[in-house]
C-alpha cells in the first residue's frame, strides 16, 4: 500500500521510520518532510492548505492511507476533505479536532460526560471574565480558547496578575484564539501524558510518557514545544491507566460518537495526577512531539496495520504491543530557542547511532551538502534502556558524539524518574 505522511518535525520523522518498517508499506511519501524523513520516504511538494491538490495526489499515487502529523491541517478540516474523496485518513475530522482546537468545547464535553477535570467558566468578554475571577482563588488558571501554540495559558499568582493577563487576552494578545477565555480551578499534582487510538468506537491504549516543557534544567525558563520526554511514565501505574481509560477516554469517545462527531485517530490526554485521582488538563488531537519519538521507539506492533484499522473503523481485535524497556529522547535545539533560533549552524551526527540510539530530525536542512539547523528544535536524540536511568545514559552518550556548536540541550531529561529509580 502507498502511504502519505504530512508534517516536518521529529514526530513525523519517528512516524516515517516506523511506517517504512512495515511490510504493508509499499511506497511512503511525505510532505513537506525534512532531511531525516527523506531517508525513509519520498519527499513531495504539496500545499496541505490546498485540499484539492492533496486529493489529486492521493488519487494519482493510489494512496491507501494518509497520516496527518500536526494539528493545524486537522483543525483546518483536511481529513474531512480526504474522507469525502474516499481516502482513508488517520486523524480526526475538523469537528472532532475541536477537542484540541477549543478548550471550551472540551470542558463542556467533560462536564456533560462527568469526566474528572478542573472546574471552569467560559467567558466571552473582559467584564464577564473579571466578575468570574471572584469564584476562583489563587493561583488563577486562564486559557485563551483557541490554538495558541502552547502559549495561551497563564497561571497567575495574584488577582492583579490575573486581571492583567485577562486584559491582554481580550486585548488581542492571542488573536482570535483569545476571543473567548476559559478560567479554571488550579489542580496540584504531577503531570503525565496518556495516549489512546480509536476508530470512533473501539479504543486501544497506546502508551504513556512524560515530557519537559521548560527550556532550562530544573524546569526553569520559558515554555517550549518540549525539550525531551520518556516513556513509559511509571507514575501512571496500570491501575491509574485503567482509571484513565474508564473515567476519561471511554466517556470522551462515547460522547463524541453519540454527538455525531466520532473521533478517529490518536487522543493524547494531558493529565494531572491529583490526590483525588487522574484529571484531564487538555486533549491534543495528534501525537505529542517529542512524546511520539519515545512511543515509536518502544512500539513493537505494525504501525500501518493499526493506523489503517483506525481509519477504516476496524480497530476491534487489534492490539498494540510495546517493549517493556524505557525510551528517552533529548531535544537538541538551536541557541535562541524558544525565542529566535540561530539558523544555519552546521551539524555533524558522527557515530551518534552506533550504540543503538536513533537521531530523529526536526528542524534540519541540507545546505551545500551539509546538515544545518533550520528551526528551533533541531534533533531528537533517542535511546532505549532497561530503565529510564539506562536510556538517559545512552541518549546523553549519543548527544556527546554530535557536533552542533550552535545548539544546546537540557541536561536533566528524565531526572525525576532517575531519582525515583535510585531510591
Ligand atoms: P500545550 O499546547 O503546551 O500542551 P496548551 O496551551 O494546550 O498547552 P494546557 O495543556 O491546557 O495548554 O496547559 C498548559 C500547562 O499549564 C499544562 O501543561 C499545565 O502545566 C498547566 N495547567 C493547565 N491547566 C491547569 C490547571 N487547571 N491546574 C494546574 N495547572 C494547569
Amino acid at each position: 500500500m502507498n502511504i502519505l505522511l504530512l508534517g516536518s518535525g521529529g514526530r513525523e520523522h519517528a512516524l516515517s521510520w516506523k511506517l517504512a518498517q512495515s511490510p504493508a508499506c509499499t511506497r511512503l511519501y511525505a510532505a513537506p518532510g525534512n532531511p531525516g524523513i527523506a531517508e525513509e520516504a519520498e519527499i513531495v511538494a504539496l500545499d496541505v492548505n490546498d485540499h484539492a491538490v492533496v486529493i489529486a495526489f492521493c488519487e494519482a499515487q493510489e494512496i491507501g492511507l494518509v497520516v496527518i502529523g500536526p494539528e493545524a491541517p486537522l483543525v483546518d478540516g483536511l481529513s474531512d476533505s480526504l474522507r469525502a474523496a474516499g481516502v482513508p485518513v488517520f486523524g480526526p475530522s475538523k469537528a472532532a479536532a475541536q477537542l484540541e482546537g477549543s478548550k471550551g468545547f472540551t470542558k463542556d464535553l467533560c462536564q456533560r460526560a462527568g469526566i474528572p477535570t478542573a472546574g471552569y467558566v467560559r467567558t466571552a468578554s473582559l467584564e464577564e471574565a473579571r466578575a468570574a475571577l471572584t469564584r476562583f482563588s489563587a493561583p488563577y488558571v486562564l486559557k485563551a480558547d483557541g490554538l495558541a501554540a502552547g502559549k495561551g495559558v497563564v497561571i497567575a499568582a495574584t488577582l492583579a496578575e490575573a486581571e492583567a493577563a485577562l486584559a491582554d487576552m481580550f486585548g488581542g494578545a492571542f488573536g482570535s484564539a483569545g476571543a473567548e477565555v476559559v478560567i479554571e480551578e488550579f489542580m496540584a499534582g504531577e503531570e503525565a501524558s496518556f495516549f489512546a487510538l480509536t476508530d470512533g468506537t473501539t479504543i486501544i491504549p497506546f502508551g504513556s510518557a512524560q515530557d519537559h516543557k521548560r527550556v532550562g534544567d530544573g524546569d526553569t525558563g520559558p515554555n517550549t514545544g518540549g525539550m525531551g520526554a520518556y516513556s513509559p511514565a511509571p507514575v501512571l501505574t496500570p491501575e491509574l491507566q485503567a482509571r484513565v481509560m474508564t473515567e476519561i477516554i471511554e466517556p470522551t469517545v462515547a460522547t463524541m460518537r453519540a454527538d455525531g462527531v466520532p473521533y478517529v485517530g490518536v487522543l493524547y490526554a494531558g493529565l494531572m495526577l491529583t490526590a483525588e485521582g487522574p484529571k484531564l488538563i487538555e486533549y491534543n488531537a495528534r501525537f505529542g512531539d517529542p512524546e511520539c519519538q519515545v512511543l515509536m521507539m518502544r512500539l513493537e506492533s505494525d504501525l500501518v496495520g493499526i493506523m489503517l484499522a483506525c481509519a477504516k473503523g476496524e480497530l476491534a481485535g487489534v492490539e498494540a504491543q510495546f517493549r517493556d524497556e524505557a525510551a528517552l529522547t533529548v531535544v537538541m535545539a538551536a541557541k535562541g530557542y524558544p525565542g529566535t533560533p540561530e539558523k544555519g549552524g552546521t551539524i555533524a551526527l558522527n557515530d551518534a547511532e552506533e550504540g543503538g540510539a536513533k537521531v530523529f530530525h526536526a528542524g534540519t536542512a541540507v545546505k551545500d551538502g551539509a546538515l544545518v539547523a533550520n528551526g528551533g528544535r533541531v534533533l531528537n536524540v533517542t535511546a532505549m534502556g532497561r530503565n529510564v536511568t539506562e536510556a538517559q545514559r545512552l541518549a546523553y552518550e549519543a548527544v556527546e558524539t554530535i557536533d552542533f556548536a550552535s545548539g544546546f540541550c537540557r541536561r536533566d531529561i528524565g531526572q525525576k524518574e532517575v531519582a525515583r529509580e535510585a531510591a
